[in-house]
C-alpha cells in the first residue's frame, strides 16, 4: 500500500533527527563546474566522507587535472585507497570525462559552459550536462544543485533502494517522476542536508543485502522496519 503524505513526513522528519549528527554539518565546498562533475562520479553511491577523502587524494597527488587524464587508471584507483567502491569504474570514467572535456574545449575549463547553462532553464541545462559520455543523471542533477543552485536533488541507486524501502516512493522506473515528487516533499534549503543523511543512512543501517533494521533509528516510521520487527516478534505459544 502506498506509504501517505503524514507517513512520508513522518519519516523525513525523524531522518533529520537521528541521522544529522552522522554527517558534516557544513555546506558543501564550492568548485568549479568540472572539479563538480569529477566530485559527483565520487560521491555517487558513496558517502559525503568518502567523497571528500577521494577527491582530496587526487588533487593532492596530482599537479592538475591534465596530470589525473594521462595517468593510468590504477595509479588512480590507488590514490582512492580503498575509500570507494567501484573504484575500476570511478577511475575509467573520471579519465574519460577528462579526455572528453580536453579534446572538445583544449583545456579543463568549464566555466564558460556555467554562464551557458545559466540561462538555460535546469531541463536544457541537465540535456546539455549529459552529453558528456561521463555525465549521467546523478552527474548533472549534481552541477544543477551545486554549481546553479538550484532545487534538484541527485538520486543514485542507493539513495533509490532506501527511499524505496522507506516507502517515501512506489515505482523506480520513472526517475524523473520519482526526483519530482521527492523535491516536493524536501525543502530547497534542505535538499543538500538530505543528500547527505541518504548516504549515511544507507551506509550505517541500510544495507543493500541485509538492512540492519533493529538497530535503525528509523525503524518506527519505515514500514519495512516495521515490517521486519513483525517477523521478528516471537509468536506466543498457547497455554496447554
Ligand atoms: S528501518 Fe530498515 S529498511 Fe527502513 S531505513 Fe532503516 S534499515 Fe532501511
Amino acid at each position: 500500500m502506498p506509504t501517505q503524505t503524514t507517513s512520508k513526513q513522518k519519516i523525513v522528519t525523524q531522518l533529520f533527527a537521528t541521522m544529522a549528527k552522522h554527517v558534516k554539518n557544513e555546506p558543501i565546498e564550492s568548485r568549479p563546474v568540472l572539479e563538480q562533475l569529477i566530485y559527483a562520479i565520487l560521491r555517487e553511491n558513496a558517502t559525503r566522507e568518502s567523497a571528500d577523502q577521494a577527491f582530496e587524494a587526487l588533487r593532492g597527488r596530482f599537479f592538475d587535472w591534465n596530470e589525473v587524464r594521462v595517468t593510468s587508471t590504477l595509479e588512480i584507483i590507488e590514490t582512492f585507497n580503498g575509500a570507494l567502491s567501484d573504484a575500476e569504474a570511478r577511475a575509467q570514467r573520471i579519465v574519460d570525462l577528462l579526455q572528453e572535456i580536453f579534446e572538445t574545449t583544449y583545456s579543463f575549463d568549464l566555466e564558460p559552459l556555467l554562464e551557458v547553462l545559466q540561462k538555460k532553464g535546469m531541463k536544457q541545462a541537465a540535456k546539455q550536462l549529459m552529453r558528456f559520455q561521463a555525465a549521467n543523471d546523478y552527474a548533472a542533477a549534481w552541477v544543477m544543485q551545486q554549481s546553479l543552485g538550484g532545487h534538484v536533488i541527485p538520486l543514485d541507486s542507493t539513495a533509490l533502494r532506501v527511499l524505496k524501502r522507506m516507502g517515501m516512493i512506489e515505482e523506480l522506473a520513472d526517475l524523473e517522476a520519482i526526483r519530482a515528487s521527492i523535491e516536493n516533499q524536501i525543502p530547497k534549503a534542505k535538499g543538500s542536508q538530505f543528500v547527505d543523511l541518504i548516504s549515511v543512512l544507507a551506509d550505517l543501517h541500510c544495507l543493500e543485502q541485509a538492512p540492519r533494521c533493529s538497530a535503525c533509528p528509523l525503524r518506527t516510521a519505515c514500514p519495512t522496519g516495521q515490517e521486519a520487527k513483525a517477523h521478528a516478534a516471537p509468536t506466543m505459544k498457547k497455554p496447554r
